[in-house]
Protein backbone atom coordinates (compact mmCIF):
# COMPACT_ATOMS: atom_id res chain seq x y z
CA UNK A 1 0.00 0.00 0.00
CA UNK A 2 0.95 3.29 -1.36
CA UNK A 3 0.56 6.79 0.91
CA UNK A 4 1.72 10.51 -0.09
CA UNK A 5 1.91 13.04 2.54
CA UNK A 6 0.74 17.07 1.56
CA UNK A 7 1.82 19.53 3.74
CA UNK A 8 0.51 22.75 3.18
CA UNK A 9 1.84 26.26 3.90
CA UNK A 10 4.48 28.89 2.88
CA UNK A 11 5.90 28.68 6.44
CA UNK A 12 7.42 25.93 5.45
CA UNK A 13 8.65 26.46 2.04
CA UNK A 14 10.86 29.91 2.85
CA UNK A 15 12.39 28.02 5.97
CA UNK A 16 10.90 29.56 8.88
CA UNK A 17 8.77 26.28 9.78
CA UNK A 18 10.96 22.77 9.55
CA UNK A 19 8.23 20.13 7.97
CA UNK A 20 8.74 18.23 11.43
CA UNK A 21 4.90 16.77 10.41
CA UNK A 22 5.92 14.80 7.22
CA UNK A 23 8.98 13.44 9.26
CA UNK A 24 6.91 12.16 11.95
CA UNK A 25 4.23 10.87 9.26
CA UNK A 26 6.51 9.17 7.51
CA UNK A 27 7.78 6.76 10.59
CA UNK A 28 4.10 6.58 11.54
CA UNK A 29 2.82 5.27 8.07
CA UNK A 30 5.53 3.29 7.50
CA UNK A 31 5.27 0.94 10.76
CA UNK A 32 1.18 1.31 9.68
CA UNK A 33 2.54 -0.59 6.75
CA UNK A 34 2.83 2.02 4.27
CA UNK A 35 4.72 2.58 1.78
CA UNK A 36 5.27 6.80 1.65
CA UNK A 37 6.14 7.19 -2.07
CA UNK A 38 5.61 11.07 -1.90
CA UNK A 39 5.98 14.11 0.51
CA UNK A 40 4.60 17.32 -1.30
CA UNK A 41 5.53 20.68 0.05
CA UNK A 42 3.37 23.19 -1.39
CA UNK A 43 2.05 27.15 -0.92
CA UNK A 44 -1.17 27.89 1.08
CA UNK A 45 -2.90 28.22 -2.63
CA UNK A 46 -6.17 27.12 -3.67
CA UNK A 47 -5.51 26.08 -7.10
CA UNK A 48 -2.09 23.93 -6.25
CA UNK A 49 -3.77 22.56 -3.11
CA UNK A 50 -6.45 21.14 -5.80
CA UNK A 51 -3.98 19.57 -8.33
CA UNK A 52 -1.35 18.24 -5.45
CA UNK A 53 -4.20 16.87 -4.12
CA UNK A 54 -5.95 15.20 -7.10
CA UNK A 55 -2.02 13.79 -8.21
CA UNK A 56 -1.97 12.21 -4.57
CA UNK A 57 -5.35 10.51 -4.52
CA UNK A 58 -4.82 9.22 -8.06
CA UNK A 59 -1.21 7.76 -7.42
CA UNK A 60 -1.98 5.97 -3.99
CA UNK A 61 -3.78 4.28 -1.25
CA UNK A 62 -3.95 6.66 1.17
CA UNK A 63 -2.97 10.88 2.04
CA UNK A 64 -2.40 12.45 4.77
CA UNK A 65 -2.53 16.26 4.45
CA UNK A 66 -1.73 18.78 7.08
CA UNK A 67 -1.98 22.88 7.56
CA UNK A 68 -3.85 25.19 6.32
CA UNK A 69 -6.99 24.76 8.41
CA UNK A 70 -6.99 27.39 10.54
CA UNK A 71 -9.83 30.40 10.59
CA UNK A 72 -8.15 33.24 8.40
CA UNK A 73 -8.05 34.02 5.01
CA UNK A 74 -4.80 32.25 4.04
CA UNK A 75 -6.31 29.10 5.26
CA UNK A 76 -7.30 27.52 2.09
CA UNK A 77 -7.08 23.63 2.77
CA UNK A 78 -10.62 22.99 3.47
CA UNK A 79 -12.38 25.25 0.86
CA UNK A 80 -9.50 23.45 -1.90
CA UNK A 81 -11.08 19.82 -0.68
CA UNK A 82 -14.99 21.08 -1.43
CA UNK A 83 -14.09 22.17 -4.28
CA UNK A 84 -12.15 18.88 -5.44
CA UNK A 85 -14.98 16.85 -4.42
CA UNK A 86 -17.44 19.07 -5.81
CA UNK A 87 -19.52 19.39 -2.73
CA UNK A 88 -20.53 22.27 -0.24
CA UNK A 89 -19.23 23.62 3.28
CA UNK A 90 -21.78 22.51 5.75
CA UNK A 91 -21.90 23.17 9.54
CA UNK A 92 -20.60 20.74 11.95
CA UNK A 93 -22.93 21.62 15.16
CA UNK A 94 -20.84 19.27 17.42
CA UNK A 95 -17.63 21.38 16.43
CA UNK A 96 -19.14 24.71 16.89
CA UNK A 97 -20.79 24.07 20.05
CA UNK A 98 -17.45 22.81 20.99
CA UNK A 99 -15.41 26.09 19.58
CA UNK A 100 -17.99 28.63 21.07
CA UNK A 101 -17.51 26.61 24.79
CA UNK A 102 -13.55 27.05 24.43
CA UNK A 103 -14.33 30.17 23.52
CA UNK A 104 -16.27 31.29 26.58
CA UNK A 105 -13.81 29.06 28.83
CA UNK A 106 -10.85 30.97 27.53
CA UNK A 107 -12.73 34.37 27.34
CA UNK A 108 -12.21 35.53 23.40
CA UNK A 109 -14.91 37.06 21.80
CA UNK A 110 -16.36 34.49 18.98
CA UNK A 111 -16.58 35.84 15.22
CA UNK A 112 -17.59 35.11 12.00
CA UNK A 113 -14.16 33.62 11.20
CA UNK A 114 -14.39 30.79 14.05
CA UNK A 115 -17.85 30.29 12.56
CA UNK A 116 -16.12 28.87 9.74
CA UNK A 117 -13.54 26.89 11.68
CA UNK A 118 -16.67 24.69 12.13
CA UNK A 119 -17.57 23.98 8.49
CA UNK A 120 -16.86 21.12 6.59
CA UNK A 121 -17.42 19.26 3.34
CA UNK A 122 -20.38 17.61 2.88
CA UNK A 123 -18.75 14.20 2.17
CA UNK A 124 -16.46 13.83 4.78
CA UNK A 125 -16.70 12.34 8.42
CA UNK A 126 -15.55 14.63 11.01
CA UNK A 127 -12.41 14.08 12.85
CA UNK A 128 -13.20 15.95 16.31
CA UNK A 129 -10.22 17.67 17.28
CA UNK A 130 -10.22 17.83 20.94
CA UNK A 131 -6.52 19.44 20.69
CA UNK A 132 -7.68 22.23 18.97
CA UNK A 133 -10.39 23.94 17.49
CA UNK A 134 -9.76 23.06 13.75
CA UNK A 135 -11.52 19.94 13.40
CA UNK A 136 -10.19 16.67 11.09
CA UNK A 137 -11.65 14.95 8.07
CA UNK A 138 -11.75 12.16 6.93
CA UNK A 139 -12.93 11.12 2.97
CA UNK A 140 -13.05 7.76 1.50
CA UNK A 141 -14.04 7.28 -2.37
CA UNK A 142 -12.73 4.74 -5.03
CA UNK A 143 -10.79 2.53 -2.34
CA UNK A 144 -8.67 5.82 -1.53
CA UNK A 145 -8.49 7.31 1.61
CA UNK A 146 -7.55 11.15 2.37
CA UNK A 147 -7.20 12.65 5.94
CA UNK A 148 -7.05 16.67 5.84
CA UNK A 149 -5.75 17.62 9.28
CA UNK A 150 -4.08 20.86 10.82
CA UNK A 151 -0.68 21.58 10.87
CA UNK A 152 0.11 22.23 14.58
CA UNK A 153 2.32 19.18 15.36
CA UNK A 154 0.52 18.44 18.59
CA UNK A 155 -2.78 18.43 16.60
CA UNK A 156 -1.94 16.56 13.44
CA UNK A 157 -0.45 13.89 16.47
CA UNK A 158 -3.33 13.66 18.46
CA UNK A 159 -5.35 13.41 15.39
CA UNK A 160 -3.46 10.34 13.66
CA UNK A 161 -3.07 8.76 16.88
CA UNK A 162 -6.82 9.06 18.13
CA UNK A 163 -8.73 8.75 15.05
CA UNK A 164 -6.65 8.25 12.02
CA UNK A 165 -5.08 5.14 13.17
CA UNK A 166 -8.38 3.20 13.63
CA UNK A 167 -9.61 4.86 10.07
CA UNK A 168 -6.81 3.19 8.51
CA UNK A 169 -7.07 -0.04 10.21
CA UNK A 170 -10.57 -0.13 9.12
CA UNK A 171 -10.17 0.57 6.10
CA UNK A 172 -7.34 -1.48 4.67
CA UNK A 173 -7.94 -4.54 6.76
CA UNK A 174 -5.63 -6.14 4.48
CA UNK A 175 -2.60 -4.65 4.60
CA UNK A 176 0.50 -6.30 5.53
CA UNK A 177 2.68 -5.60 9.07
CA UNK A 178 5.56 -4.18 8.94
CA UNK A 179 8.19 -3.87 11.36
CA UNK A 180 11.55 -1.47 12.54
CA UNK A 181 14.61 -2.24 14.20
CA UNK A 182 17.10 0.37 14.98
CA UNK A 183 20.83 -1.04 15.85
CA UNK A 184 23.28 1.79 16.85
CA UNK A 185 26.54 1.68 15.96
CA UNK A 186 29.86 3.86 17.32
CA UNK A 187 33.36 4.17 16.36
CA UNK A 188 32.77 2.98 12.79
CA UNK A 189 32.37 4.84 9.30
CA UNK A 190 29.78 4.16 7.08
CA UNK A 191 31.66 2.67 4.15
CA UNK A 192 33.40 0.47 6.49
CA UNK A 193 30.49 -1.10 7.94
CA UNK A 194 29.12 -1.72 4.94
CA UNK A 195 31.67 -2.93 2.44
CA UNK A 196 33.78 -4.60 5.25
CA UNK A 197 31.69 -5.83 8.12
CA UNK A 198 28.83 -6.86 6.71
CA UNK A 199 29.61 -7.36 3.63
CA UNK A 200 26.80 -8.63 0.37
CA UNK A 201 23.59 -9.17 2.43
CA UNK A 202 21.11 -9.50 -0.29
CA UNK A 203 20.51 -12.62 0.17
CA UNK A 204 18.85 -12.40 2.82
CA UNK A 205 16.65 -9.16 1.15
CA UNK A 206 13.70 -10.83 0.67
CA UNK A 207 10.66 -11.17 2.39
CA UNK A 208 10.22 -7.45 2.64
CA UNK A 209 13.62 -7.50 4.29
CA UNK A 210 15.55 -4.44 3.63
CA UNK A 211 18.26 -2.57 5.82
CA UNK A 212 19.60 1.30 5.49
CA UNK A 213 22.24 2.66 6.91
CA UNK A 214 21.95 6.44 8.79
CA UNK A 215 24.81 8.19 9.39
CA UNK A 216 25.23 10.87 11.91
CA UNK A 217 27.45 12.48 13.86
CA UNK A 218 26.94 10.17 16.88
CA UNK A 219 27.70 7.25 14.77
CA UNK A 220 25.37 4.82 11.96
CA UNK A 221 22.35 3.73 13.15
CA UNK A 222 21.70 0.76 11.24
CA UNK A 223 17.50 0.73 10.27
CA UNK A 224 15.91 -3.03 9.54
CA UNK A 225 12.82 -3.47 8.31
CA UNK A 226 10.60 -6.65 7.69
CA UNK A 227 7.26 -7.14 6.19
CA UNK A 228 4.53 -10.54 6.97
CA UNK A 229 0.99 -11.17 6.82
CA UNK A 230 1.10 -11.37 10.10
CA UNK A 231 2.91 -10.04 13.42
CA UNK A 232 4.31 -12.74 14.24
CA UNK A 233 5.54 -13.54 10.87
CA UNK A 234 6.93 -10.02 9.82
CA UNK A 235 8.92 -10.38 13.40
CA UNK A 236 9.96 -13.35 12.68
CA UNK A 237 11.42 -12.02 9.30
CA UNK A 238 12.72 -9.39 11.33
CA UNK A 239 14.59 -11.60 13.43
CA UNK A 240 16.88 -13.33 10.83
CA UNK A 241 18.11 -10.04 9.47
CA UNK A 242 18.89 -8.82 12.74
CA UNK A 243 20.71 -12.13 13.68
CA UNK A 244 22.80 -12.23 11.11
CA UNK A 245 23.81 -8.23 11.54
CA UNK A 246 24.40 -8.90 15.18
CA UNK A 247 26.85 -11.66 13.95
CA UNK A 248 28.73 -9.64 12.04
CA UNK A 249 28.66 -6.73 13.29
CA UNK A 250 27.57 -6.92 17.14
CA UNK A 251 30.96 -5.35 18.61
CA UNK A 252 30.02 -1.95 17.06
CA UNK A 253 26.49 -2.29 18.35
CA UNK A 254 25.85 -0.59 21.70
CA UNK A 255 21.94 -0.92 21.78
CA UNK A 256 19.13 -0.27 20.56
CA UNK A 257 16.07 2.28 19.65
CA UNK A 258 15.79 5.57 17.37
CA UNK A 259 16.71 7.82 20.37
CA UNK A 260 19.28 5.13 22.69
CA UNK A 261 22.38 7.11 23.03
CA UNK A 262 26.11 5.50 23.79
CA UNK A 263 26.42 7.26 27.43
CA UNK A 264 23.27 5.31 28.36
CA UNK A 265 24.94 2.36 26.83
CA UNK A 266 28.51 3.04 28.97
CA UNK A 267 26.23 3.92 32.10
CA UNK A 268 24.53 0.45 31.79
CA UNK A 269 27.86 -0.74 31.56
CA UNK A 270 29.24 0.47 34.70
CA UNK A 271 26.34 -0.42 36.50
CA UNK A 272 26.57 -3.73 35.90
CA UNK A 273 30.49 -3.73 36.93
CA UNK A 274 29.62 -1.98 40.12
CA UNK A 275 32.35 0.78 38.68
CA UNK A 276 32.14 4.89 39.10
CA UNK A 277 33.46 7.23 36.41
CA UNK A 278 34.87 10.79 36.24
CA UNK A 279 35.70 12.93 33.50
CA UNK A 280 38.37 15.52 32.74
CA UNK A 281 37.30 18.04 29.97
CA UNK A 282 39.06 20.40 28.45
CA UNK A 283 37.81 20.45 24.19
CA UNK A 284 34.64 18.85 25.03
CA UNK A 285 33.26 21.95 27.93
CA UNK A 286 31.49 19.29 29.83
CA UNK A 287 29.57 17.92 26.95
CA UNK A 288 30.35 14.25 27.38
CA UNK A 289 29.28 14.50 31.56
CA UNK A 290 26.25 16.45 30.49
CA UNK A 291 25.56 13.22 28.10
CA UNK A 292 25.86 11.07 31.19
CA UNK A 293 23.90 13.46 33.30
CA UNK A 294 21.20 13.48 30.56
CA UNK A 295 20.27 9.82 31.88
CA UNK A 296 17.84 9.32 35.25
CA UNK A 297 19.99 7.51 37.60
CA UNK A 298 23.36 8.40 36.59
CA UNK A 299 24.59 9.31 39.80
CA UNK A 300 24.85 5.38 40.94
CA UNK A 301 27.78 5.22 38.35
CA UNK A 302 28.80 9.37 37.40
CA UNK A 303 31.12 10.96 40.02
CA UNK A 304 31.39 14.31 38.36
CA UNK A 305 33.81 16.06 35.76
CA UNK A 306 36.14 19.30 35.97
CA UNK A 307 35.99 20.89 32.84
CA UNK A 308 39.81 22.07 33.18
CA UNK A 309 39.77 24.37 30.02
CA UNK A 310 42.71 26.50 31.80
CA UNK A 311 45.97 24.96 32.32
CA UNK A 312 46.03 26.41 35.76
CA UNK A 313 42.70 24.21 36.35
CA UNK A 314 44.33 21.46 34.59
CA UNK A 315 47.42 21.43 37.62
CA UNK A 316 45.33 22.52 40.30
CA UNK A 317 42.31 20.50 39.87
CA UNK A 318 43.48 17.34 38.34
CA UNK A 319 47.31 17.47 39.03
CA UNK A 320 48.87 17.76 35.77
CA UNK A 321 52.33 18.06 35.70
CA UNK A 322 53.39 21.82 35.00
CA UNK A 323 56.60 20.96 33.28
CA UNK A 324 55.33 18.66 31.42
CA UNK A 325 52.47 21.28 30.17
CA UNK A 326 55.16 23.40 28.68
CA UNK A 327 57.00 20.63 27.23
CA UNK A 328 54.42 18.94 25.54
CA UNK A 329 50.99 21.05 25.24
CA UNK A 330 48.43 21.24 26.95
CA UNK A 331 47.11 18.84 23.52
CA UNK A 332 48.98 15.96 23.99
CA UNK A 333 49.47 11.87 24.79
CA UNK A 334 51.16 12.66 28.18
CA UNK A 335 48.71 15.61 29.28
CA UNK A 336 45.44 13.31 27.91
CA UNK A 337 47.19 10.58 30.53
CA UNK A 338 47.59 13.00 33.34
CA UNK A 339 43.99 14.91 33.20
CA UNK A 340 42.64 10.69 32.85
CA UNK A 341 44.23 9.75 36.43
CA UNK A 342 43.63 12.77 37.68
CA UNK A 343 39.98 12.87 37.65
CA UNK A 344 39.79 9.19 38.55
CA UNK A 345 42.05 10.50 42.02
CA UNK A 346 40.62 13.80 42.70
CA UNK A 347 36.97 12.29 42.28
CA UNK A 348 37.49 9.11 43.91
CA UNK A 349 36.64 7.03 40.67
CA UNK A 350 37.13 3.82 39.49
CA UNK A 351 37.94 5.25 35.63
CA UNK A 352 38.40 8.41 34.72
CA UNK A 353 38.55 9.70 31.15
CA UNK A 354 40.06 12.95 29.46
CA UNK A 355 39.82 14.78 26.66
CA UNK A 356 42.08 17.69 25.12
CA UNK A 357 42.06 18.88 21.37
CA UNK A 358 41.98 21.94 19.48
CA UNK A 359 38.38 22.44 18.57
CA UNK A 360 38.98 25.21 16.14
CA UNK A 361 38.44 27.25 14.07
CA UNK A 362 41.50 29.01 15.39
CA UNK A 363 44.17 27.49 17.27
CA UNK A 364 46.15 25.27 15.13
CA UNK A 365 49.48 24.84 14.22
CA UNK A 366 51.22 22.60 11.36
CA UNK A 367 52.18 20.50 13.64
CA UNK A 368 48.64 19.99 15.69
CA UNK A 369 46.52 21.68 13.06
CA UNK A 370 42.67 22.16 14.08
CA UNK A 371 40.84 19.10 14.41
CA UNK A 372 43.82 17.45 16.68
CA UNK A 373 42.20 15.73 19.82
CA UNK A 374 43.98 13.47 22.39
CA UNK A 375 41.62 11.58 24.84
CA UNK A 376 42.51 9.76 28.00
CA UNK A 377 41.43 6.63 29.40
CA UNK A 378 42.23 5.06 32.91
CA UNK A 379 41.35 2.86 35.33
CA UNK A 380 42.33 1.85 38.65
CA UNK A 381 44.08 -1.38 38.52
CA UNK A 382 43.81 -1.36 35.13
CA UNK A 383 44.62 -0.17 31.18
CA UNK A 384 45.93 3.40 31.09
CA UNK A 385 46.49 4.47 27.22
CA UNK A 386 45.66 7.92 25.42
CA UNK A 387 44.36 7.68 21.72
CA UNK A 388 44.81 10.71 19.50
CA UNK A 389 42.10 11.68 16.83
CA UNK A 390 41.97 14.28 13.65
CA UNK A 391 38.59 15.73 13.47
CA UNK A 392 37.40 18.30 11.53
CA UNK A 393 37.65 22.02 10.82
CA UNK A 394 34.38 22.59 12.39
CA UNK A 395 34.23 23.14 16.43
CA UNK A 396 30.88 21.38 17.35
CA UNK A 397 31.29 18.37 15.19
CA UNK A 398 34.53 18.68 16.95
CA UNK A 399 33.15 18.63 20.30
CA UNK A 400 30.48 15.94 19.45
CA UNK A 401 33.12 13.62 17.62
CA UNK A 402 35.12 13.83 20.75
CA UNK A 403 32.39 13.41 22.82
CA UNK A 404 31.32 10.03 21.08
CA UNK A 405 34.49 8.68 20.81
CA UNK A 406 35.80 8.26 24.22
CA UNK A 407 32.36 7.14 25.54
CA UNK A 408 33.01 4.23 23.20
CA UNK A 409 36.37 3.84 24.13
CA UNK A 410 34.85 3.78 27.82
CA UNK A 411 32.20 1.67 26.22
CA UNK A 412 35.00 -0.81 24.50
CA UNK A 413 36.82 -1.43 27.28
CA UNK A 414 33.67 -1.91 29.92
CA UNK A 415 32.74 -4.53 27.02
CA UNK A 416 36.05 -6.11 26.78
CA UNK A 417 36.36 -4.97 23.33
CA UNK A 418 40.67 -4.36 23.07
CA UNK A 419 39.86 -2.63 19.56
CA UNK A 420 39.96 1.35 19.32
CA UNK A 421 37.21 3.35 17.63
CA UNK A 422 37.49 3.65 14.25
CA UNK A 423 40.98 1.84 14.04
CA UNK A 424 42.72 4.10 16.15
CA UNK A 425 46.12 3.42 17.90
CA UNK A 426 46.33 2.79 21.29
CA UNK A 427 48.96 4.97 23.32
CA UNK A 428 50.96 4.20 26.11
CA UNK A 429 52.36 6.22 29.06
P1 LIG B 1 -4.85 26.04 13.02
O1 LIG B 1 -6.19 25.47 13.00
O2 LIG B 1 -4.22 25.94 14.37
O3 LIG B 1 -4.76 27.43 12.46
P2 LIG B 1 -3.77 25.15 10.53
O4 LIG B 1 -4.27 23.89 9.97
O5 LIG B 1 -4.24 26.40 9.92
O6 LIG B 1 -3.97 25.11 12.09
P3 LIG B 1 -1.29 26.15 9.83
O7 LIG B 1 -1.82 27.54 10.03
O8 LIG B 1 -0.93 25.77 8.47
O9 LIG B 1 -2.24 25.09 10.43
O10 LIG B 1 -0.05 25.92 10.78
C1 LIG B 1 -0.15 26.21 12.16
C2 LIG B 1 1.23 26.11 12.77
O11 LIG B 1 1.62 24.75 12.76
C3 LIG B 1 2.29 26.85 11.99
O12 LIG B 1 2.57 28.09 12.57
C4 LIG B 1 3.51 25.96 12.05
O13 LIG B 1 4.37 26.40 13.07
C5 LIG B 1 2.98 24.60 12.39
N1 LIG B 1 3.08 23.75 11.22
C6 LIG B 1 2.32 23.80 10.09
N2 LIG B 1 2.70 22.86 9.22
C7 LIG B 1 3.73 22.20 9.78
C8 LIG B 1 4.57 21.11 9.37
N3 LIG B 1 4.39 20.52 8.18
N4 LIG B 1 5.54 20.70 10.21
C9 LIG B 1 5.71 21.30 11.40
N5 LIG B 1 4.97 22.32 11.84
C10 LIG B 1 3.98 22.77 11.07
MG1 LIG C 1 -0.79 27.79 7.25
Amino acid sequence: MNAQIVSVGNEILIGDTVNTNASWLGDFLNRAGFEVTYIHTITDNLDQIKSTLSFALEHSDLVISTGGLGPTHDDMTKRAVSELFDVRLTLHEPTLDYIKKIFKERNIPFSNSNHAQAEVPENCEVLFNKAGTAPGMWFYEHETALAVLPGVPYEMKYLMEKKVHEKIKEVFSESEYLLSRYLKTAGIGESTLSDEVLGDLSDYFNNGVSMALLPAAGGVTLRLNAKGATEEEAHDHLLSITEVIYDKAGKFIYGEGKEYELSEAVGKLLLKSDLHLATAESCTGGLVSNSITDKSGSSAYFKGGIVSYANSVKIDQLGVIDKDLDEYGAVSKQIALQMAIGAAERLNADIGISTTGIAGPTGGTSEKPVGTVWMGYYQKNGPHFAVKAMFTEDRLINKERTKMVVLEIARRQLKGIDEMPYDLKKHFP
